[in-house]
């Protein structure tokens, strides 16, 4: 780990200042889970460390007109055990719930997990399906992005330097919704996915009006399943057709190869756990 200089802001403002200040050379820390290893191993050797921790105003879970706004500071622990995002959107809570172990939890923060852009990561998969929507702070002023455009390449997000990720808005599932979070994960219960997959089905009668499916720990960043998406619009379901819709997915995918399994085992797994999601998320509709 290499010498640095330490800064506590208290306000978005003077965080962004003091980034402004050191350019490239700074570098924001949230939970830490993730760039205290980074620093660790010499992958990032900033001039200031600028701790979020302190500032007032970023870890706030709250409803808002029909969505549930979830500021950058929370840690996975509270929005895994918030009164709101359980009763809201179930699904985006047990996500978080399934990330790593409780004390990882305690630490890693909403934000941080947006903004390190590590495409094994959980909770940007289920707010993918989600089509959740990503505030953002910089110099120049606030900007929003959906979730769609925030991951860019592998550990690479849309944010430009200097700027920080102060919340993500997640709207509630229309009516005649429901939805599933499904993590493969074969060695143990606290891994990254093998792979995971995120998925909102909405009904009308017998029939899926939309589907949004999406996927993690297969491709250089979490990835929407828009050909089994394209497959169930307007369309009856049926266990053939989400057979299918699975099978999609798998050329749109493009895994690596690593100790969690070949990149053909994880594409073979690709299509049965979308299946296996959407089906799920098919029998919370109709219920
Ligand atoms: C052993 C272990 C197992 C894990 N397993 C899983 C798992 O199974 N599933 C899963 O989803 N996650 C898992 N995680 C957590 C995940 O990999 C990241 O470590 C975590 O999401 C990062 O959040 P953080 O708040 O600690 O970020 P930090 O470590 O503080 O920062 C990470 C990066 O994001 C930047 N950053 C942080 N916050 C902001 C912000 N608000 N604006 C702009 N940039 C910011 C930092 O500059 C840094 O580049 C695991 C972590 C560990 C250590």
């Amino acid at each position: 780990m290499n010498a640095f200089e330490y800064r506590a802001p208290r306000t978005v403002d003077e965080a962004l200042a003091i980034l402004g200040e050191f350019g490239e050379d700074a570098r924001v820390i949230a939970g830490g889970t993730a760039l205290v290893t980074m620093l660790r191993q010499r992958l990032v050797r900033p001039a200031c460390l600028v701790s979020l921790r302190d500032v007032a105003g970023l870890d706030r879970i709250e409803a808002v007109n029909g969505a549930v706004r979830i500021g950058a500071l929370c840690t996975h622990r509270e929005a895994e055990t918030s009164a709101v995002v359980k009763e809201r959107i179930p699904v985006l809570a047990e996500t978080f719930r399934r990330v790593a172990t409780v004390r990882i939890r305690h630490m890693a923060t909403v934000g941080g997990a947006l903004a390190h852009a590590d495409p094994n990561q959980d909770p940007p998969v289920t707010l993918l399906a989600l089509g959740a929507r990503v505030q953002i702070r910089g110099a120049g002023g606030a900007r929003e992005l959906p979730v769609d455009e925030f991951f860019r390449d592998y550990y690479e997000s849309a944010l430009a330097p200097g700027e920080i990720v102060t919340g993500v808005t997640v709207s509630v599932p229309p009516a005649g919704s429901g939805t599933s979070f499904v993590k493969f994960l074969p060695r143990t219960a606290d891994d990254y996915a093998t792979v995971a997959v995120a998925a909102v089905v909405t009904r009308d009668g017998d029939r899926c009006r939309e589907a949004r499916v999406a996927l993690g720990s297969v491709g250089v960043t979490p990835l929407r399943g828009s050909a089994a998406e394209a497959m169930l619009a307007g369309e009856r379901v049926s266990e053939r057709l989400l057979e299918a819709a699975g099978d999609a997915v798998k050329a749109g995918v493009d895994p690596l190869s690593d100790h969690r399994g070949s990149a053909a085992y994880k594409r073979e797994m690709a299509a049965v756990m979308v299946r296996r999601a959407l089906a799920q998320a098919w029998e919370a509709a109709r219920r």
